[in-house]
């Protein structure tokens, strides 16, 4: 029986840390995989997640089986960070939010489409290009993905798409959001854009699944939040989907929460009690650990704190580097200056994937065969090395 199985083709990322970490020039840049790293190339652990294992280790007096919801503390304690306290005191009052924990933004992501279609959502509007695994959470999930092009070749978002797909949609339909800092573009939204794309969603009751995964990554907590709070002031219904496990600095401890906003709070128990069925069915319930550490580090004024500096000096070192390369201009055919304006660990560059090949095979600079980029694989030491193999392969 298994033997009809077709052969699926390897994720091209893992492939390509393959290649990487057998490569022996010593000058190689690695722009592929998606984590940050700081200037000396590393992805360390926070101070403030450190701080806060170190608590876990001592006081932790059980590890019984929570439910599918996972630890609600944690759950909880981002709310405020994520909607700010006014927004979220309204919907507290109203009844309207609640959420539980994901195994990472990759199992909210899952969850709250899967809820989407359980609700009669058939059809799932989205920009492209986008994470390549949404493509495929909607394909296995069984929904309709209608495309849009996300991005304009000048840098900015394709609003006018964005209109033409929301034409002529209403309930029935979902529209997939990147919150900020979009994956792989790093194109986003402005506030005014994203003022008009609430109106939109309001209007049209095209119910908006927010996928928030890099929160104060692009300008700022409160900054990058404001097209979910601005859509969720707007609408009466929205699902959102949060990863912590960038902002934190967790991924392999696969932090992530979902959240439903109803329109009502009747509305929110059945809401919830479909997600807790589904949670159930797919993983029963989230793995605890990195939760726990963010609950702790949220929990306490002085963690909470030294996770901001943290996130913060993050935020300028991409800043910086993003300035860096838009200074250079021109690189062969390739305009970095929208590099500046746009936010986020990525970038799309526009290059062939022989192009990409050519980098890899002369100048040992890896980067995924779409032209993404991520920036924290650059650093002030190889900035400029970079931009010269670029504009070798490119003239
Ligand atoms: N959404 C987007 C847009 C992402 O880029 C990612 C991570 N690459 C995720 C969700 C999922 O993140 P996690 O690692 O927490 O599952």
């Amino acid at each position: 029986m298994l033997d009809r199985l077709d052969q699926q083709a390897p994720d091209a990322l893992l492939a390509l840390i393959k290649l990487y970490n057998a490569d022996a020039r010593e000058e190689k840049i690695d722009l592929g995989v998606g984590v940050y790293r700081t200037a000396d190339g590393d992805t360390p652990v926070f101070s403030a997640i450190k701080g806060a294992e170190a608590r876990l280790l001592e006081e932790q007096e059980s590890k019984g089986y929570l439910g599918p919801e996972g630890d609600m503390g944690f759950v909880e304690a981002l709310l405020p960070h994520l909607l700010g306290r006014d927004l979220l005191g309204t919907l507290r009052e109203e009844g309207r939010i609640d959420g539980m924990q994901t195994p990472g933004g990759t199992g909210a992501v899952r969850l709250a489409v899967a809820l989407a279609q359980r609700a009669g959502v058939e059809t799932v509007l989205m920009g492209a290009p986008s994470w390549p695994n949404h493509a495929q959470i909607l394909a296995d999930v069984g929904v309709e993905t209608v495309a849009f092009d996300h991005a304009q070749p000048d840098g900015r978002a394709n609003m006018e798409a964005l209109r033409a797909a929301l034409e002529g949609r209403g309930p029935g339909d979902a529209l997939l959001l990147h919150g900020c800092c979009h994956n792989p573009t790093g194109v986003d939204y402005t506030d005014a854009e994203w003022d008009e794309i609430a109106d939109l969603l309001r209007t049209t009751g095209v119910l908006p699944i927010l996928d928030l995964a890099y929160q104060g990554l692009g300008e700022g907590m409160a900054e990058d939040a404001y097209g979910v709070r601005r859509v969720v002031s707007a609408v009466s219904e929205a699902l959102i989907a949060y990863s912590c496990d960038k902002n934190f600095g967790l991924y392999r401890d696969r932090v992530g929460a979902f959240y439903a906003v109803g329109s009502k709070s009747d509305d929110l128990k059945r809401i919830m009690s479909n997600a807790a069925a589904l949670a159930r069915a797919n993983w029963s319930m989230p793995p605890d650990h990195g939760g726990a550490a963010v609950r702790l580090v949220l929990e306490d004024d002085e963690l909470t704190g030294q996770w901001r500096e943290e996130l913060a000096s993050m935020r300028q070192r991409i800043g910086a580097v993003r300035e860096r390369l838009a200074g250079h201009g021109q690189a062969g055919s390739v305009d970095l200056t929208p590099l500046a304006k746009q936010r986020g660990m990525f970038a799309m560059l526009p290059v062939s994937k022989e192009q990409v090949q050519r980098l890899r095979e002369d100048h040992a600079v890896y980067m995924a065969g779409s032209g993404r980029i991520n920036v924290a694989g650059l650093t002030m030491a190889n900035i400029d090395r970079f931009v010269t193999a670029l504009a070798d392969v490119t003239s």
